[in-house]
């Protein structure tokens, strides 16, 4: 078994619950889910789908607008973005988009075809848990950002195996790599990124001009 995300073979067991197990990386300290407790894509998509109905409700704009309200925040006017796991319906991508941040959307389920260019921000929100390559959606994400482009990624972060063990989170099946702080940490020092922890479950990731 190796990292999903550092590739380290270093892996120590983190947690069992009734349906699967958890393991963490030494080195960056990933929690993830190994490829055999894994959904099929067949099983994600259908769970996906039955969720599809909520992403145009008030509560979700609402739930979106903390992030979107802080990444704005930090952009250049007119800075072009990729929101990267859009999901079905482009929810994300309007809000920025009219206030004065052209985005596209891309999602490997629901709008497949990779927008042409590279952008000053990337966006991934509440997506990078459900990648079973984590580390190799970072280097395509690395190849598609401008020079002082940021990278803002909602998820909901680790905080320590007693939360671990209650938390709702790790019970969404298709949830299958949990970032913390310091596994945000190892990928800021590893691809030379600069990191704003912005809240409970935003960070953003600056790649500064050198
Ligand atoms: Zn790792
Ligand atoms: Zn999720």
């Amino acid at each position: 078994m190796h990292c999903p995300l550092c590739s380290h073979t270093v892996i120590s067991h983190y947690h069992r619950d009734k349906v699967r197990d958890y393991w963490q990386c030494n080195r960056c300290q990933l929690v993830f889910v190994n490829a055999q407790q894994r959904l099929s894509p067949e099983a994600e998509k259908a769970i996906y789908d039955l969720h599809q109905n909520s992403h145009t409700d008030a509560g979700y704009i609402r739930f979106l607008s903390r992030f979107a309200e802080p990444l704005k925040q930090r952009l250049s006017p007119g800075s072009k973005g990729l929101d990267y796991g859009c999901g079905p319906a482009p929810v994300l991508a309007e809000m920025l988009s009219t206030s004065g941040f052209p985005t596209v959307g891309y999602d490997p389920f629901y709008q497949p075809a990779l927008p042409a260019g590279t952008f000053d921000f990337v966006c991934c929100t509440e997506a990078i848990e459900h990648f079973y390559q984590p580390g190799k959606v970072f280097e395509h994400w690395l190849g598609l950002m401008n020079p002082c482009a940021v990278l803002g990624i909602m998820t909901k972060r680790v905080m320590n195996k007693e939360r671990f063990a209650n938390w709702h989170y790790k019970n969404d099946q298709t949830h299958v790599c949990f970032f913390s702080e310091a596994t945000f940490s190892w990928v800021a020092a590893h691809y030379s990124l600069r990191l704003e922890i912005a809240g409970p479950d935003v960070v953003f990731l600056y790649r500064d001009k050198v």
